[in-house]
């Protein structure tokens, strides 16, 4: 009796939460409200340009009703004024009070080794956030401060955070220890960890539930293809190797970061004239399918460029396309066999022809795409493998807000 007593109260206490999963930068706030456990999505909404004369907040709500405001914001705890003020509107919004709002989930870029899992934020996580500011200074600091503000404006909700790096702190030593003195490693933390973790664990479990196989006997290989790119290998659920490293720059060619090159060329162009801070600006800013086609850093107008005989358009596709290629083959390299290979992400859930030309070649290794299903999967979770390929191809949409959403609803 007193067994069946506690499952009926705890299913009477979970059921019906709304839980905000808000994504802080420096300059701008997105911001979604759940219904949990459906996962259901209430409500959708950007603020941008956060400290400009022109700054704006723009929400939708689940009946599609729109609404769009241009207001100065000067800093992000005026920025959830302006949340609160949308959430509860009577016309645009859709709930009576704050007090609606059970838990906030926060994204938060960098854990560094502490935080292998979302958790409940106290003075400890902010205190250990702000420690990890070193390894994201460009993330780490506006999330710290969407939290303070959140804590501020949402007093009664329980707050917590999901970190882009923790799924990746199941990586082994020797695939996360960078070849250089060991002692940068002890002093610095220098190693990779690895990014985008919250969407790789969401398309993992979207893509086991949909081919009915249990975690423990299932190898991965996902591909996050989008304006930032990351690739990951999963054994048994847990993340054994990526492609980003101690900051999102390594690994595959991206919108306008370079991936992977030989170190050597940092020095190199120092010899020529350039300073240090101009060499990391090309690399995350100015590289990529940006540089090598100097026509966008968006595949659409690559392709477009491509049809009509563009060279460098041609060249950046073929090379992003290699390079996924490349990082599929080692990753299946250090897996005993590889089961399930998942494409999301704006291009790898988009893109039919970056697909067929990353998949072009690799029967050998069990990687047999289906031209037809290929084309027809939309941008739907879908099958776009043939019946007889050894590895289940899909196309995954990912969805991280709903991934921090599931998590802090767990946790609260
Ligand atoms: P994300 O960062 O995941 O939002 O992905 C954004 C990128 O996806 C864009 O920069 C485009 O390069 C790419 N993308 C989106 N839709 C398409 C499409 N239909 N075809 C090719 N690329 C696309």
């Amino acid at each position: 009796r007193s067994r069946s007593y506690v499952i009926y109260f705890t299913h009477e206490n979970m059921t019906n939460k709304k839980i905000l999963v808000i994504n802080c930068g420096s300059s701008s706030l997105k911001y979604q409200l759940f219904l949990m456990p459906e996962g259901l999505n209430l409500i959708k909404g950007i603020i941008e340009k956060i400290g400009a004369k022109d700054s704006f907040i723009k929400q939708e709500i689940k009946d599609g009703k729109k609404f769009e405001k241009k207001t100065e914001i000067k800093d992000h705890k005026a920025a959830f004024k302006q949340v609160v003020q949308a959430i509860l509107d009577k016309e645009y919004g859709l709930l009576s009070s704050i007090d609606e709002i059970n838990a906030v989930g926060h994204r938060v870029v960098h854990g560094g080794e502490k935080y292998s899992a979302s958790v409940v934020i106290d003075k400890t996580v902010i205190n250990d956030i702000e420690e990890c500011s070193d390894l994201a200074p460009l993330h780490n600091p506006p999330n710290i401060e969407g939290i303070k503000s959140a804590m501020e404006t949402f007093p009664n909700a329980i707050h917590t955070a999901t970190f882009d790096t923790s799924f990746h702190q199941t990586l082994p030593e020797y695939a996360y220890m960078y070849a250089l003195p060991y002692e940068l490693y002890e002093k610095f933390k220098i190693r990779r960890y690895g990014f985008h973790g919250t969407s790789h664990r969401y398309v993992m479990s979207k893509a086991l539930d949909f081919c009915k196989r249990a975690k423990e006997n299932t190898n991965l290989i996902t591909c996050h293809l989008g304006n930032g790119c990351s690739i990951t290998s999963i054994a048994a659920g847990r993340s054994i190797d990526t492609s980003m490293g101690l900051t999102p720059l390594e690994g595959l060619i991206m919108g306008t970061r370079s991936g992977d090159l030989d170190p050597a060329i940092i020095g190199y162009l120092v010899d020529k004239g350039y300073e240090i801070k101009d060499i990391i600006n090309i690399l995350n800013k100015k590289s990529g399918m940006l540089g090598i086609s100097g026509v966008s850093n968006d595949l659409r107008d690559i392709e477009k460029g491509a049809k009509e005989g563009n060279k460098r358009c041609q060249i950046a596709i073929d090379a992003f396309a290699y390079r996924v290629k490349k990082y599929i083959g080692s990753y299946c390299a250090v897996m005993v066999k590889c089961d399930i290979l998942v494409f999301t992400g704006g291009i790898g859930e988009n893109s039919v022809v970056m697909r067929e030309r990353i998949c072009k070649n690799l029967q050998s290794i069990g990687i047999h795409l289906d031209p037809d299903r290929n084309k027809l999967v939309g941008n739907h979770l879908g099958v776009v493998s043939t019946d007889f390929s050894r590895v289940t191809i899909l196309v995954v949409p990912t969805n991280e807000e709903e991934r921090i959403a599931r998590d802090s609803y767990d946790l609260a």
